[in-house]
């Protein structure tokens, strides 16, 4: 069977996406390869198909190694939908269910096979590996999220490195191995670790058109966050990224108490709560989930409509794939961040009371400063974003900066201004101060503390009169990001002058901002016009007759996923849905080669999409 007959039979689609039919055909050759592709790209039928193809060749088993436990349950019960033999090995089976998969597995007659890495490395495992080695029925080893294996990906887990074991044991065994992130330096470190050199790299274009990136700097951030989520995505499924436990209990009560239904996650919740949350995003609509980024890695929930980042994250790569898990249905999603001065202090203090080494901790300054520089940049976000995965592009007309062109402003002479301040005062009274109390000094304000350390008198006093607080404190943003001042968190967060001030104060370098933009309201206009909700997205095109059938599809596809215990996604996409009400199928002949609807589907939900159509 050709792998096309597998994507149409099996999986119900018309054509593969982008690379995948030259990753598939690799594959199914017995190749090694990396694959590179964002969220949402498709990857999960890079191994599927494969398996599914090498299994009926007569090569047995695929094991698919994957740190998502929580997720090890819908991942096999969608294959189950599509008719493909799928299970899982993890801590969630009991004794005896275990012992059912392993004699399945140990027959060959399972086409894939779930496990954690953990799990993989066991000798037990292995040993059954073994077995089924030696019977020529052990296919493929798919690894997945397999950044995790790098201590430079932006979720290290130490399981991975064992996965070694993997080619130095059965070397004539194929490995597929794939991620949605990877910056050169990761990529690097998994081919040495992985020791894939040898296997055939595809990567693909990392842009994610659908998304529009916006990046706002903090006032009150939840607020903002308020505003955001009710004037643009009321209703609608959304990620709220956080940095603290603490924060996302807190932010998630407050959208509860603002009428937006949504629920807390993060690693210090008890896991049974935690799993209970997410099957609750994951099989309802209109769920916003306010978490840590314990949260999301897998979550393949196609109609995300915003992720938001309430905090900065660590980095780019962290960023990337976060805000990667909206609109996986290719339908329009947003990706919003609010970021301050506190973050970067926040984060850079958090490097350095790390116990890694001065290089290690450098790395990650720097990582830190590239999102701080697109967090900062008046030119196009995507642009940005793209290059800093190695990928040129142009202007993309959907980010917030090619939208709404900030103004810039040359905050060299502010800059300048205000490492004066800093170094005047710490000459006269020998000790540092903070923000806030710097920020007077030079916007010329006698607070009692200036006039009790008699800071009135010094030359710098009122020099930054012209200046508002918050351009300033754009201003300190950036010195802190070029290294020219340094927050010292042991002192009560106190700036200092550090090494790259001297560049700046003999104007060797120029400290480019953005104004701020403060027009939402021209903002949510322009939206509102060009975008609606995910829902009716997808059934846009459809009348109103065709609007009530979506209706009782979508009432009729809910039931059968509390059924199946699965989320409503599983059974089938809104896409499909939508595709059905237009069609108005009056026979099983009329359903076939709607994107979205195999053979298995067919067979099993044919007859009862047309009950509902007959009586919508
Ligand atoms: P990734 O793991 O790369 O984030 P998935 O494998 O979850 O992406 O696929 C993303 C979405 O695209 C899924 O809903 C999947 O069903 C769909 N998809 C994958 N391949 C195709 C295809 N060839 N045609 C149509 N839809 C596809
Ligand atoms: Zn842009």
């Amino acid at each position: 069977m050709t792998i096309q007959k597998i994507l149409q039979e099996v999986f119900g689609y018309g054509e593969f996406l982008g690379p995948q039919q030259a990753i598939i055909e690799h594959v199914v050759a017995g190749g090694d390869a990396l694959v590179l592709m964002p969220t949402g790209g498709g990857k999960s039928l890079c191994y599927q198909i494969p398996a599914i193809a090498r299994q009926r060749a007569g090569h047995g088993i695929t094991v698919v190694i994957s740190p998502l436990i929580a997720l090890m349950h819908d991942q096999v019960g969608a294959l189950h939908e599509a008719g493909v033999s799928a299970e899982f090995l993890n801590s969630t089976l009991s004794m005896d269910e275990a012992a059912q998969v392993e004699r399945r597995l140990l027959r060959g007659d399972i086409t894939l096979l779930y496990a954690a890495p953990e799990r993989v490395t066991t000798p037990r495992f292995l040993a059954q590996l073994d077995s089924l080695l030696e019977r020529g029925l052990l296919s493929l080893f798919a690894i997945d999220e397999v950044h995790c294996v790098s201590q430079w990906g932006h979720d290290f887990r130490p399981e991975y490195r064992a996965l070694t074991v993997l080619h130095e044991r059965y070397t004539s065994v194929p490995r597929v191995a794939l991620t949605a992130t990877a910056d050169a330096l990761t990529r690097a470190d998994i081919l040495e670790r992985l020791q894939l050199q040898d296997a055939r790299q595809f990567v693909s274009s990392f842009d994610r058109p659908n998304i529009r990136y916006t990046i706002v700097e903090k006032r009150d951030a939840t607020q903002q966050l308020l505003r955001f989520i009710s004037n643009e995505h009321r209703g609608e499924a959304g990620i709220v990224y956080c940095q603290s436990r603490k924060r996302v209990e807190n932010i998630a009560d407050l959208l509860c108490d603002a009428g937006i239904a949504a629920l807390p996650y993060h690693a210090g919740l008890d896991a049974r709560v935690r799993q209970a949350n997410q099957d609750q995003f994951l099989r309802s609509e209109g769920i916003v989930m306010v978490a840590t980024i314990a949260f999301g890695m897998g979550i393949d929930k196609p109609d995300v409509r915003f992720v938001a980042h309430l905090d900065m994250p660590k980095n780019i790569e962290g960023y990337y794939q976060e805000t990667g898990r909206a609109g996986r249905d290719g339908a329009p999603a947003d990706a919003w961040m609010c970021y301050g001065l506190q973050d970067v202090v926040t984060q850079r203090r958090m490097i350095d009371e790390s116990p890694a080494g001065e290089e290690f901790k450098q790395g990650l300054r720097g990582k830190l400063d590239a999102l701080l520089g697109l967090s900062e940049v008046s030119d196009c976000r995507r642009v940005r974003l793209l290059a800093y995965f190695g990928e040129a592009s142009q202007p993309c007309g959907n980010c917030d900066n090619c939208l709404q062109p900030p103004t810039i402003w040359d905050g060299t002479d502010a800059a300048r201004k205000l490492l004066s301040t800093i170094y005047r005062v710490q000459q006269m009274s020998a000790i540092s101060f903070g923000t806030g109390h710097i920020m007077d000094i030079l916007r010329g304000k006698k607070t009692d503390k200036v006039t009790q350390f008699g800071h009135e008198t010094l030359s710098t006093f009122g020099i930054g009169a012209g200046f508002s607080e918050v351009q300033l404190r754009g201003v300190l943003r950036q010195l802190i990001a070029i290294d020219a001042v340094n927050v010292n968190a042991q002192a009560f967060n106190t700036l200092q002058l550090n090494d790259g001030a001297r560049a700046v104060l003999k104007g060797e370098v120029a400290v480019q901002l953005r104004a701020s933009v403060s027009n939402p309201v021209e903002r949510k206009a322009r939206r509102s016009a060009s975008v609606g909700s995910a829902a009716a997205k997808a059934s846009a095109a459809l009348d109103d007759l065709g609007q009530a059938r979506f209706v009782a599809l979508k009432t009729w596809r809910a039931e059968i996923a509390k059924q199946h215990n699965l989320p409503a996604y599983v059974i089938f996409h809104d896409a499909t849905l939508s595709a059905i009400a237009e069609r108005a199928p009056l026979s099983l002949a009329d359903l076939q080669g709607i994107s979205g609807i195999g053979a298995k589907k067919l067979d099993a939900y044919g007859q009862d999409v047309l009950r509902v159509m007959a009586r919508a």
